[in-house]
């Protein structure tokens, strides 16, 4: 069978660039290698941005977030409020998030065909490409948005594949009073280099379940484990169950750390996960995937009516991705994962600048929007900068001498 356009994968990535190319009335298919409704481990909050692209029904956004809680081992709770609509936020399943997604792109007007992997990709010179799964289709262009998944098909096609880091997370049945009590609309964050070296811990609350976990390189059950130990965690669940999703109480699955050099070629367009789109200060990937999906989108749209999906016109993607996605949000973003995960003070910096926010409106929004992306990663690498004296002054004489080489090279990303 024939399509305009064919979609390799139905996350956030896929599910977006499919409604938004089916909208434009070119015929589109979405093939999921999951069953419908498939389990995701990821912990779900997501910016109130993501209603860019689609509104999120009550019930699909299980629980509204105002705000968040950050603790290291010496410093805690340090609580912010995000009050406002544009710092809001929700915690959601993935299994709802994705399915409404992908059911809007329905509505759209593409087709989705869920349970069939695709295993190969021909793109022949001057003819359409040849998509080979379970059945075999024909398309003028591919978008690949298979997150990590699809590491196989991007080295057959000569595409580069994003280093990732590992994440690590169950979801604990615990009764909504409590979650409500307890933990309230707030997402809680540890950064703790005892616990993991080059990553950080969680608890983001849903409306019956917490999801718990850890992410960072080289991350593993032990370090799962150590985390469900923490005081505040152990006090707060000992004696919940854990949820089983497909026979499995605990889930690992990897998140990229860098977007890739080169992510299209002739007739093939890379989104989401699967460019290396995630932003690595806290690891969030779902808004990134979307927005990179919803340019690929237009993209294929303007090759479609030029009938041309060379490399040369399928550049614009990466142009645009540059644009909206890394000029003034990824390349800022690395260079806090650079000062954060790199320095060795990723637990003093992280206090410094919450004891500088007390006082310093400014400096509080700008640590907020790193959680809800209400100002770009550039504006509050810039408030940052204009306090690094004070940041100095909080952070010691040795700790800032310390600091300095990361600085430096976190000044040249
Ligand atoms: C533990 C953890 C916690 C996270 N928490 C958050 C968070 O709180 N907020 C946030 O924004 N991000 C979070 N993320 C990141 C987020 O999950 C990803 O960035 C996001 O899912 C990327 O979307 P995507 O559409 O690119 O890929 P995915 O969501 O991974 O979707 C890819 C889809 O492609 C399908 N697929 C793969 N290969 C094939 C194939 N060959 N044929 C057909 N289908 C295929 C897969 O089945 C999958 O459904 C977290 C990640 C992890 C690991």
């Amino acid at each position: 069978m024939k399509y305009d356009l064919v979609i390799v994968g139905g996350g956030p990535g896929g599910a977006t660039a499919a409604k938004i190319a089916a909208e434009s009335g070119v015929k589109v298919l979405l093939i999921e290698a999951a069953e419908e409704s498939r389990y995701k481990c990821c912990a779900g909050g997501i910016p109130i941005r993501n209603e860019d692209f689609t509104p999120i029904p009550k019930g699909v956004g299980e629980r509204e977030i105002t705000g968040g809680v950050l603790f290291t081992p010496k410093s805690g709770p340090m609580e912010f409020e995000a009050s406002g609509k544009e710092n809001k936020g929700y915690c959601m399943f993935r299994t709802d998030f994705d399915k409404y997604l992908l059911d809007v792109s329905q509505d759209a007007g593409a087709q989705i065909m869920y349970g069939a992997r695709v295993k190969r990709i021909e793109i022949n010179k001057g003819n359409a490409v040849k998509i080979i799964g379970p059945q075999e289709f024909q398309s003028e262009c591919v978008i690949l948005a298979t997150g990590l998944g699809g590491g196989i098909l991007q080295r057959n096609l000569g595409l580069e594949v994003p280093p990732m880091v590992n994440g690590i997370q169950a979801e604990i049945d615990v009764p909504e009073s409590i979650v409500d009590e307890q933990f309230g609309n707030r997402v809680w964050e540890f950064f703790n280099r005892d616990l993991i070296e080059h990553g950080i811990a969680w608890v983001f609350p849903k409306s019956q379940t917490l999801s718990v976990g850890v992410l960072g390189k080289g991350a593993k059950m032990n370090h799962f484990e150590a985390f469900l130990k923490n005081p505040f965690i152990k006090e707060k669940i000992e004696g919940r169950k854990m949820r089983v999703f497909g026979g499995r109480k605990v889930w690992a699955a990897p998140i990229p750390d860098r977007i890739i050099m080169k992510p299209y070629r002739d007739r093939v367009m890379v989104v989401g996960d699967a460019c290396g789109t995630a932003d690595p200060i806290l690891y969030e990937g779902i808004y990134q995937a979307r927005l990179s999906g919803k340019i690929a989108a237009e993209v294929f749209y303007q090759a479609y009516e030029k009938e041309d999906f060379g490399d040369a016109s399928l550049s614009k993607y990466h142009e645009l991705l540059m644009k909206y996605l890394y000029q003034e949000e990824l390349r800022y973003s690395y260079k806090f994962h650079h000062l954060l995960y790199h320095s060795g003070l990723l637990e003093r910096i992280i206090e410094a600048a919450y004891t500088m926010a007390q006082d310093d409106p400014e400096m509080m929004q700008s640590t907020i929007s790193l959680f809800t992306g209400s100002e770009t990663r550039k504006h509050s690498w810039d408030v940052m900068m204009s306090r690094k004296w004070k940041l100095v002054k909080l952070l010691g004489i040795k700790n800032s001498v310390k600091l300095v080489p990361t600085l430096i090279k976190a000044l040249r990303i």
